[in-house]
C-alpha cells in the first residue's frame, strides 16, 4: 500500500521501495494478464529499460478484441467496482476499471497533490466538473473527500445556481476547469450585482487545460478572484487520476504518485531512456508499481516534460518537479530538433500587432524537415504591405525561440478557417 512518508522520501529510499513494488507487481501481472505474456522473469528499475514499450493505440486495439476492459485486464469482473470511459479526445473512447485497491490508491495518491495545493480538512469545495463517465466527475470527487475537505458535488452546467450554492453553502475552494471562471464572471456580470470577489473563494484547483503554468494567467486569475490559482489535476486515467500537482512555492508540477508510479523519460524518437534530472527533456513513460484492474507496463504518455528540480522544493517535498513542454502527437523533427506546435503557436501569439495567432503548419513527406513551415493570419489592421515584414518577424523569433529555421507565409486576416471545435494546427502532406 502507498508509503506514508512518500512525500518527503530520499532518493534511495524511493528507489528500494519502487524495486520492491515493481518486484510484487511484475508476480501479479505473469500470473493474471493476458496481455503481457513474455515479461521475463527477473525484473529490476534498470532492466525495465529492455521491456518493450505500450502505446494507446495497443490499448485500444486490445479493447476492439476484448470489451469492455481489454485483454490488459488483470482482474475478475467480481473484483471491479467502477467503470470509467474517457472523453476519446484523440479517436475512440477507452474503458477503465478500477479494484477497491485501485479506488482507494486513485483517491489517497491523488490527495497528496490537492493537498499540495492548497486543499484543507475544514474546506468546503465545490466539484464543478462533468460527473457523466469520465475521471474527472467522480473519482475527482473522492479524492477531494479523501483529502479531507467537504465536498459539494455540482457538476456542470447551470452557473446562476452554482453562485447561489457557493454564497449559501460557505463554499472556501472551487475545482473546476480553467476556463470556466470566465463564464463565471459573464454571469455573474449579466445576472448580479455581485463581483468575483464578493463569492468568497480562498482556493482555485484546476486541471485539464494547459495555461496554468503560465504566470501572468495564474496571476491575472488571482488579483480579478482573490482565490490562489493551483493546476492540482495532472493526469492520464489510464495511469492514474492524478500524477502531479503544483504547490504555493512554483507553478511547476510535483510528481506526487512515485510509490504507486514509476516514471521514466525517454527520447521520444529513439526510445532510449534518460536521466531524470534537471533540465532533461523527455516523453514521460509510465509503469505501475501497484495496479490490480488495468496493470501498464511501459506506458508512452505522449506527454514530453521538462524535469525542473529533484532536490527537495521550498514546501518539503521530494517529488521531482516537471513541465509540459507538449504532446508527441504534436511533434515533428526539423534538423535534429524536436519541434512542437504549441511551441510554435506560442511564439506567433507573441507577435499581436502583427499577426491574429491563427496558423497551420505544413508537414510536406515523412520529415525529418529543413525548416518550420508556417501559414500565419495577418493581424486585422494590418496593411498588406506589412506582410513580408511580419514573416520576417515572425522567422527570426521561431529562429531564436525553438532554434530551428522557419519559412513563415503571412495571409489576410481571416483567410484561415474558424471552428468551434479543436483545431487542429498540424497539416500533414504526402
Ligand atoms: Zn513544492
Amino acid at each position: 500500500m502507498l508509503h506514508p512518508d512518500i512525500e518527503t522520501l530520499g532518493a534511495a529510499a524511493l528507489r528500494t521501495l519502487q524495486e520492491e513494488c515493481l518486484r510484487d507487481q511484475w508476480a501479479y501481472l505473469r500470473a493474471r494478464s493476458a496481455f503481457y505474456t513474455d515479461l521475463p522473469e527477473q525484473i529490476s528499475l534498470d532492466a525495465l529499460q529492455a521491456v518493450p514499450f505500450t502505446d494507446k493505440e495497443d490499448l485500444r486495439a486490445s479493447q476492439a478484441s476484448a470489451p469492455p476492459f481489454g485483454t490488459y485486464v488483470a482482474a475478475r469482473d467480481d473484483e471491479i467496482i467502477r467503470l470509467h470511459r474517457t472523453s476519446g479526445m484523440s479517436g475512440r473512447g477507452m474503458n477503465l476499471g478500477y479494484t477497491a485497491r485501485d479506488a482507494a490508491i486513485t483517491a489517497a495518491a491523488g490527495a497528496r497533490g490537492m493537498r499540495a495545493a492548497g486543499l484543507r480538512p475544514g474546506d468546503r469545495v465545490v466539484h464543478c466538473l462533468n460527473y457523466q463517465l469520465w475521471t474527472g466527475g467522480v473519482t475527482d470527487h473522492l479524492i477531494l473527500e479523501a483529502a479531507g475537505a467537504t465536498v459539494v458535488p455540482f457538476g456542470t452546467g447551470n452557473t446562476r445556481g452554482l453562485i447561489d450554492a457557493i454564497r449559501e453553502l460557505g463554499v472556501t475552494a472551487i475545482s473546476c476547469t480553467p476556463s470556466y471562471p470566465a463564464l463565471l464572471s459573464k454571469v455573474l456580470r449579466e445576472e448580479t450585482d455581485l463581483q468575483p470577489r464578493d463569492l468568497g473563494l480562498r482556493l482555485a484547483l484546476f486541471g485539464g487545460e494547459a495555461g496554468l503554468d503560465n504566470d501572468a494567467f495564474r496571476r491575472g486569475l488571482e488579483d480579478t478572484w482573490g482565490f490562489a490559482v493551483r493546476n492540482a489535476n495532472f493526469g492520464l486515467s489510464e495511469v492514474l487520476s492524478i500524477l502531479g500537482s503544483q504547490c504555493e512555492h512554483t507553478t511547476d508540477l510535483h510528481f506526487n504518485a512515485a510509490d504507486t508510479v514509476f516514471a521514466e523519460l525517454v527520447e521520444p524518437v529513439s526510445g532510449e531512456r534518460l536521466p531524470l534530472e534537471a533540465g532533461t527533456t523527455g516523453e514521460l513513460v509510465c509503469t505501475h508499481l501497484e495496479r490490480e484492474c488495468q496493470p501498464l507496463v511501459r506506458y508512452r504518455c505522449r506527454d514530453v516534460v521538462t524535469i525542473t528540480g529533484t532536490g527537495p522544493c521550498d514546501c518539503g517535498r521530494t517529488a521531482f518537479r516537471f513541465r509540459v513542454v507538449g504532446r508527441t502527437d504534436d511533434m515533428f523533427n526539423v534538423r535534429g530538433v524536436n519541434v512542437f506546435s504549441t511551441a510554435v503557436r506560442a511564439v506567433v501569439a507573441g507577435l499581436p500587432d502583427l499577426l491574429s495567432g491563427h496558423l497551420r503548419i505544413d508537414l510536406r513527406g515523412p520529415g525529418p524537415y529543413d525548416r518550420i513551415e508556417v501559414r500565419a493570419e495577418a493581424a486585422p489592421a494590418l496593411p498588406a504591405g506589412r506582410f513580408a515584414e511580419a514573416a520576417a518577424a515572425a522567422e527570426d523569433r521561431l529562429k531564436r525561440a525553438i532554434g530551428a529555421a522557419a519559412a513563415v507565409v503571412v495571409l489576410p486576416y481571416e483567410a484561415l478557417g474558424r471552428t468551434d471545435h479543436k483545431t487542429s494546427y498540424v497539416e500533414r502532406h504526402p
